[in-house]
């Protein structure tokens, strides 16, 4: 069979291999590629990730969420040398909301992390601004394809907790942590709110400040989480009560980590779970075009307007002008 890569024009070919050969310049030349929205990049992105989708799916993907100031960044940061310490390879990227919306970023702040980013098996990627095929997420599902093909076998994909970026970044991990404060009052309105849905594994941070305090949010929170029916079968999400900054309690979390991995492994879930969140991304990308290309037709950009204002105004029913919309938009 003929290699993958023999498909690629000359500068790309010459890319992939860098990628492969786990150079750290190759590996981000060829996520900003990925990332660009130009029509001829678009093809040869294209091209490089169907190169390299092969050698891609061998890494622990762990999602990591929390509050702002929870400490997502900092545990990070020592999750990330204490792996490096294991012999990992680490890459953590993020998926930022706010840098879709705004420009501007929560995450994306490159002076994070400053002491992992120094590290020779680490490589760290701040959040894609918007406009991507599939939104912001998008581009970072497939930058972590090109992490692992650049030989990182852990990818840590960071974000807020807000919206539906958790949802998404849920969407492309093996695990979900989420990072809490022993203040438990706020992460038990966010467990409420439906992250509990998702989350594999909760690390109460800051447990250094307060350790009593702390043991008092792991029990709340795990009281909380042991009445939910768990999402995956057989498992609760255990509670681990860590420092980021000294660090304490990083390996027990760790460890949890890979016991829920191996749950998942020995029962066929985790095989499943990949090949639904393939098919659910896929879904994805088609619901974001097709919006697009409704948004950007002629015909729906030249009624739009009208058709809005007769619906505030009651003189006709939504239903109306959404079917009148939709026909513009199949001319
Ligand atoms: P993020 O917004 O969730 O990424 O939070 P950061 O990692 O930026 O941390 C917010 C603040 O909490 C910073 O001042 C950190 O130094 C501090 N912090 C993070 N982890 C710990 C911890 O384990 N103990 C203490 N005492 N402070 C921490």
């Amino acid at each position: 069979m003929s290699d993958p890569l023999d498909l690629l024009e000359t500068a790309d070919r010459r890319l992939a291999r860098g990628v492969l050969a786990h150079d750290r310049r190759s590996l981000a030349k060829a996520i900003t590629l990925l990332e660009s929205t130009r029509e001829d990049h678009r093809a040869r992105a294209a091209a490089l990730l169907a190169a390299l989708l092969p050698r891609a799916g061998g890494a622990f993907r762990l999602g990591v969420s929390g509050s702002p100031g929870a400490g997502k960044s900092t545990f990070i940061e020592t999750l990330g040398l204490y792996l490096l310490g294991l012999g990992h390879r680490v890459a953590v990227l993020a998926v930022d909301p706010t840098s879709a919306i705004s420009g501007g970023s929560i995450l994306g702040d490159k002076t994070r992390m400053e002491r992992l980013s120094r590290e020779g098996g680490a490589f760290i990627r701040p959040s894609p601004s918007g406009g991507l095929l599939g939104g912001v997420a998008h581009g970072t599902r497939e930058a972590m394809l090109v992490c692992e093909a650049a030989g990182h076998d852990v990818v840590i994909v960071e974000t807020v907790g807000v919206g539906q970026s958790e949802t998404a970044v849920a969407g492309m991990t093996d695990c979900f942590a989420l990072v809490a404060l022993p203040n438990a009052g706020d992460d038990l309105q966010a467990i409420k709110r439906g992250i509990v849905e998702l989350v594999d594994v909760v690390a109460v941070n800051k447990c250094d400040i307060d350790p009593a305090a702390a043991r008092v949010a792991a029990t709340q929170i795990e009281n909380a989480l042991a009445m939910l029916r768990p999402h995956e079968q057989g498992w609760v999400a255990p509670v681990v009560a860590v420092s980021a900054l000294k660090p304490q309690g990083i390996d027990e979390f760790w460890r949890q980590c890979l016991r829920f991995r191996a749950t998942l492994e020995a029962s066929g879930a985790l095989a499943a779970k990949r090949r639904r969140q393939a098919l659910d991304w896929m879904a994805a990308i088609v619901d974001h075009e097709l919006h697009a290309r409704f948004h950007a037709h002629p015909a729906v950009k030249r009624e739009m307007g009208a058709l809005r204002e007769k619906v505030a105004e009651g003189a006709m029913t939504p239903a109306a002008a959404a079917a009148a919309l939709l026909a513009a938009a199949s001319d």
